[in-house]
């Protein structure tokens, strides 16, 4: 994995999942041609580039906060028993996806969060 790619998708036509940021969409003018099967993905429009933009941010974001993460949970009720799950726990298990339509065709985002060390394994 080169350094700054942050973003992904599964190619629609070939599967290969093709890795991108959002670095390289300015500079290619918002075309990302997968690297299997070479078809181009246009990501020219301004509103998809601001959303991966947000999208980007949000979870770069959330990568910055990783110390304070460590000491914060979400309380879920089951039944009427609270169950605390530390964020940071939450956001290392879920993978961070953005659904966004090209053209036509919608496409999942996904944002690749390097795994923590330090996270217990759940069984
Ligand atoms: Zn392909």
């Amino acid at each position: 994995m080169q350094k700054g790619h942050k973003l992904e998708f599964s190619c629609q036509s070939c599967k290969t999942s093709v890795c991108f940021s959002i670095f390289e969409l300015d500079k290619m003018e918002g075309e990302i041609s997968c690297p299997e099967c070479s078809l181009i993905y246009d990501f020219s429009d301004e509103v998809l580039r601001r959303q991966l933009r947000k999208f980007e941010g949000l979870c770069r974001q959330i990568q910055q906060s990783d110390e304070i993460l460590s000491n914060t949970s979400v309380g879920i009720y089951i039944g009427d028993r609270e169950i605390k799950i530390p964020y940071k726990l939450l956001l290392t298990r879920l993978n961070s996806t953005l659904d966004l339509m090209i053209g036509e065709q919608p496409l999942t985002i996904s944002f690749r969060i390097e795994p923590s060390k330090d996270v217990p394994v759940l069984e």
